[in-house]
């Protein structure tokens, strides 16, 4: 049977949205691009997004 609905579970942390870094300009693009995903549905690109923000290395 086709059971493509119900994907691979997904780690619980993956749907915590990560904060962009403050001033940071790349988090800022990230972050409306995932405002845009959200917008359309587009759940993996969400899943890309968190991914991104959450790699972007910063200076503490
Ligand atoms: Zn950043």
């Amino acid at each position: 049977m086709n059971d493509r609905a119900g994907q691979a579970v997904q780690l619980p942390d993956l749907w915590r949205d990560p904060s962009p870094a403050a001033g940071c300009d790349v988090c800022e693009a990230l972050a409306r691009q995932r405002v845009a995903a959200y917008a359309v549905g587009d759940r993996s690109k969400v899943s890309d997004c968190n991914v991104e923000i959450r790699r972007h290395p910063h200076r503490v």
